[in-house]
């Protein structure tokens, strides 16, 4: 039997996302996907947004994934697309990328990095005991690890075996989509009818001055509302000719489809994301309509999340109790995202209400503070983690700021890219001495002198100096004093050596 310290149960993007972030912090770690291979059948999702693009940042990846993306104002909210390109962030905008190709990225990066990955095996069940789970495989074998982590999707084998409850809603509208060729030439866009919306879109596209432009080449991306609840069989291309017979009047003589799918409005939560050594993240802990384009963003973040904690208490320089921040500051996000995306299939119903609300709406989220408020769900820059009170940075993210340092001129984002904490001296130099938690934290003292300016909440006061946990969120704020810092380090970095801290200034 191998044995891995974290065990993952499926390498799609959250998947993935986690294995780097623990082989990052030195944890062995091991990814079973059921697939040959990384190659995703189908486009899948869209892309992501701006929060998500900042924590591909952080690791100094992003550009991997903006190099093959193309950058759009794409924050909705129903169908009135929200601009956000005055927030304050070097990534203002979202990125179109198909998940096909962020999986490919992906796996290409952490092909650099030590992790294990079992393609083309299935984890059939699992036994978890005092020190460690027992992850068994359809081919027979088992793997150990301390902690198992279900990155599984929707449907997870790992949510379930841990007997955690998945309450929420059930569907209301489905799907299809597929990606087909057609003998017609199809009405590309979007159509609106009583059933619903459907679309007719090619996957090669350009944004031209915001536009969507369509190439003329390449196969047709199809989503058509069904009539009904679509069954849960797998559906067929007589299916999917059927549907666009009822919507278009013709099936446009579509063949050779690489991809048929479905997915519906169905809504619902993990009630826990952790069963003692079993974990949740991505679409195994939540899942909910597209609409938005949230759900990849929202399993990419959980495992940022839930990567450092994870090695430090593998590593064991933490408690497990850290273990139950993240579902503490995740559950809220994620709880919220399913509210917003609930709200945006109401939107989108096509009775003569239902226009009317969407309408007043759609003026409503243009206006500043509303459109600002929405963006920041949408983007995921207004995350704040309830890390108590004090200065706004506290439990929010650390902005990008370009620093001056003795060794020149950084980043912040650039000290994040080991995922390793980092205490950010802004005032006189040599001012904190955090010999205890030396070997974990990066003490740098640098000098800002633009505006420190949030997303939504605008200008705030500049900090003496912040702790930055390795998800790129602050955890300490100074005051000029060293107030609270050796509980915050000793809380999300870990037990201290018994020598004290001191603030020389
Ligand atoms: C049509 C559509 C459009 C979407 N558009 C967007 C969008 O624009 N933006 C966005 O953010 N999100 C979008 N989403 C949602 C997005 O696709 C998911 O949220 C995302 O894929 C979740 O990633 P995940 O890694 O958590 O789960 P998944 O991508 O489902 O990955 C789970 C992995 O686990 C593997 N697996 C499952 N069971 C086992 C097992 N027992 N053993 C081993 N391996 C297993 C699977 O093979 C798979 O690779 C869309 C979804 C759909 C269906």
């Amino acid at each position: 039997m191998s044995e891995h310290a974290v065990v993952i149960a499926g390498g799609g993007p959250t998947g993935m996302m986690l294995a780097a972030e623990l082989a990052l912090a030195k944890v062995d770690v091991a990814v079973v996907e059921r697939r040959p291979d990384h190659v995703l059948v189908g486009s899948r999702a869209g892309g992501f947004h701006s929060r998500t693009i900042e924590v591909l940042d952080q690791r100094g990846v992003a550009d991997r994934f903006l190099a093959e993306g193309r950058v759009a104002q794409a924050s909705m909210i129903g169908t009135t697309v929200l601009d956000m390109s005055d927030f304050p962030t070097r990534h203002p905008y979202s990125l179109g990328i198909w998940q096909n190709q962020i999986e490919r990225i992906m796996a290409a990066w952490i092909a650099e990095l030590p992790v294990r990955i079992h393609y083309g095996s299935e984890v059939t069940g699992f036994e978890q005991d005092d020190t460690g789970v027992d992850v068994e495989l359809a081919d027979g074998r088992s793997l150990r690890a301390q902690y198992l982590v279900g990155c599984d999707g929707g449907r997870s084998l790992i949510r379930k075996a841990a007997g955690i409850e998945f309450p929420g809603w059930d569907p209301t509208r489905s799907n299809l989509i597929a990606e087909v060729e057609m003998t017609e030439e199809p009405e590309l866009g979007m159509r609106r009818d009583a059933v619903g919306i459907h679309a007719l879109g090619r996957l090669e596209y350009e944004i031209r001055d915001g536009e969507v432009v369509y190439m003329d080449r390449g196969p047709v991306r199809v989503m058509v509302t069904e009539q009904q609840i679509g069954t849960g069989s797998e559906p067929t291309l007589r299916d999917l000719s059927e549907a666009l017979i009822t919507v278009y009047g013709t099936d446009f003589g579509i063949h050779s489809p690489t991809w048929i799918s479905r997915f519906t409005d169905m809504t619902r939560q993990a009630a826990a994301y952790r069963a003692g050594r079993v974990l949740l993240a991505g679409d195994s802990a939540h899942v909910h309509y597209p609409a938005g384009g949230q759900g990849l963003s929202l399993g990419v973040q959980d495992a940022v999340n839930l990567g450092w904690k994870l090695a430090q208490v593998v590593n064991g320089t933490s408690p497990e109790s850290l273990l139950d921040t993240y579902q503490d500051e995740r559950h809220p996000v994620a709880a919220r995202a399913l509210r917003h995306t609930m709200a945006q299939t109401a939107l989108q119903r096509q009775d003569e209400r239902t226009k009317a609300l969407a309408d007043v709406v759609s003026e409503l989220a243009t206006m500043d503070e509303p459109r600002k408020r929405l963006v920041g769900i949408v983007s995921g820059l207004d995350i704040h983690y309830d890390l108590g009170e004090g200065h706004p940075l506290l439990g929010r993210r650390m902005p990008d700021l370009d620093l001056v340092t003795a060794d020149g001129s950084l980043r912040v984002f650039e000290l994040l890219h080991d995922a390793r904490p980092v205490m950010l001296d802004l005032g006189e130099p040599n001012g904190f001495d955090i010999t205890p938690w030396g070997d974990r934290v990066q003490l740098i003292d640098a000098e800002y002198e633009g505006p420190w300016e949030l997303p939504v909440l605008g200008a705030v006061t500049a900090p003496a100096a912040v702790l930055i946990r390795p998800d790129g969120y602050v955890a300490w704020v100074g005051d000029g004093t060293n107030t609270g810092l050796r509980d915050a380090l000793t809380t999300w970095v870990g037990t201290p050596s018994p020598e004290s801290i001191s603030v020389r200034r």
